[in-house]
Formats: structure tokens, C-alpha cells, sequence
């Protein structure tokens, strides 16, 4: 779905992502893994369309998709910090993006209703995002991005900030959600256990180079370099 072609990135002298290839398969779970400063959220934000590498190409179904803002791809981002805007409900949260499409408020009551439902939220519209906790907003963060109808979610460490038990939660929830909605995930984490609970494939990333790719037994049991085996703990 997604071909990723020699991306480089480098802010000043600091080669963040360096001649970087990557495919990403329609309908899978691929998680971005390794240590903070590795390029992973930089790569993110190249796919969504806020950063410009400095060289190299994003297909996107087959169109070089490198000059489209972020609201023209079909991709979504759901970020670490949830961004809701605080001044309105949740319902008119949710219904931002769809607003400025010019859709109907038939149309759009419908979507809210059907993303509440499907974040197990339903009944939430007219509280405000302040009366709600860490994990209640991220999934709203979840329901906004899912009425765009979006081909692929990106998501940045978007249970970083919930305290493990939620975190379980979500995680479970989140896969229910890729395989009901038929949705790619694109997912940052530095966190070893979630990306091999979560994943499809795993992506190992240290300094700005690929280290491996796989599924995560294959991460897990057959670790292709030292740096691998270290970062996911390896007991061999
Ligand atoms: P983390 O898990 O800590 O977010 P990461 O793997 O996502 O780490 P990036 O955020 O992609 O890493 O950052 C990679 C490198 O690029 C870091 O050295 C960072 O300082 C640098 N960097 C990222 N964004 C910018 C920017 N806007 N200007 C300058 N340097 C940047």
C-alpha cells in the first residue's frame, strides 16, 4: 500500500533517516520500534505529510504522494499528546474535520454516533475534554481520526502516557479496531513488549537505519544482530 523509496532526512548536519526503504502491506499492524532519538516519529510525520524529506519518494497506491499536504492523503495521525481541543464537546471534536469538508449534519451525527460506539464511549457527546482521563481522550483522539475515513492510522506513542492497565486495554482495543475497520496501523513505540503484542511486523530502527524487519517472532527468536537482540532483551 505504501512503497517508502531512499528517504532521507537530515536537520542540519544531524542525518536523522538515512536512505531509508520500507513497504507496508494493506491491513497490517507495523510497528516502528527502537530507542528515542532513532528517527521513528520523524519518519511518521514524512508519511503524514509534515515534514519534507530531503530526498527520496512516498508512493502511496501507486501515486508519488511526496508534494500532498497532510488533510489530501488518506492517512490520519493520532499523536502522543491527544491535542483535543478543549473549548468544544466531544461530539464537536469529533466533528471538526468533517465540518470543513462541508459534510451534512445528518451525515456527521451519524459518524459520531458510530465512532463513540466503536471506542466504547457511546452516551460521551456533550462532555468536555477536560472531564474526561488520559485514556477517554486518547480514544476520542481514535474516534476523530477513524470518521475521516482514513486508509492508514498513524499513531505516535499514543498510549505513552496511560498507566498500564489501560494501556492493555487500548492495545486490545486498537487491534479490534484494525480488524474491523480493515484499517493499516502505522504505530511508533520504543516500548519492546507492546510492539511485540501488537504487531504484525516490526520494524527495528536504531540511528536512522533499518535493523530488521519482521514478525515479531521472528524479532524475538531470531534477532539478526547484536544491536536487535539487545533492544528486545533477547534471552537466548
Ligand atoms: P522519540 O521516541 O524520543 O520521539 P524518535 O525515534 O521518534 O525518538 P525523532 O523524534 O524522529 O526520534 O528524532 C530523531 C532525531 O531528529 C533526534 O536527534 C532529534 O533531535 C532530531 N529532530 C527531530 N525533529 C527535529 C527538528 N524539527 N529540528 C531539529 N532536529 C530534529
Amino acid at each position: 500500500l505504501i512503497d517508502i523509496v531512499n528517504i532521507t532526512k537530515s536537520f542540519g548536519e544531524n542525518v536523522v533517516l538515512d536512505e531509508l526503504n520500507l513497504y507496508i502491506r494493506e491491513n497490517e499492524f507495523l510497528t516502528l520500534l527502537g530507542p528515542s532519538g532513532c528517527g521513528k516519529t520523524t519518519l511518521l510525520r514524512i508519511l503524514g505529510g509534515f515534514e519534507t524529506p530531503n530526498s527520496g519518494d512516498i508512493i502511496f497506491d501507486g501515486k508519488n504522494i511526496n508534494n500532498l499536504p497532510p488533510n489530501k492523503r488518506q492517512l490520519n495521525t493520532v499523536f502522543q499528546k491527544y491535542a483535543l481541543f478543549s473549548h468544544m464537546s466531544i461530539a464537536e471534536n469529533i466533528a471538526f474535520g468533517l465540518k470543513i469538508k462541508g459534510k451534512t449534519k445528518g451525515y456527521i451525527q451519524d459518524k459520531i454516533h458510530y465512532a463513540l460506539k466503536l471506542v466504547n464511549l457511546e452516551g460521551y457527546e456533550d462532555r468536555t475534554p477536560d472531564s474526561l482521563s488520559g485514556g477517554q481522550q486518547q480514544r476520542i483522539a481514535i474516534a476523530r481520526a477513524i470518521v475521516n475515513e482514513p486508509k492508514v492510522l498513524l499513531l505516535d506513542e499514543p498510549l505513552g502516557a496511560l498507566d498500564l492497565k489501560l494501556r492493555q486495554d487500548m492495545q486490545y482495543e486498537l487491534i479490534r479496531l484494525k480488524n474491523e475497520l480493515g484499517i493499516t496501523f502505522v504505530y511508533v513505540t520504543h516500548d519492546q513488549e507492546e510492539a511485540l503484542t501488537m504487531s504484525d511486523t516490526i520494524v527495528v530502527m536504531n540511528q536512522g537505519y533499518i535493523q530488521q524487519i519482521g514478525t515479531p517472532e521472528d524479532i524475538y527468536n531470531e534477532p539478526q544482530n547484536a544491536f536487535v537482540a539487545d533492544f528486545i532483551g533477547d534471552s537466548n
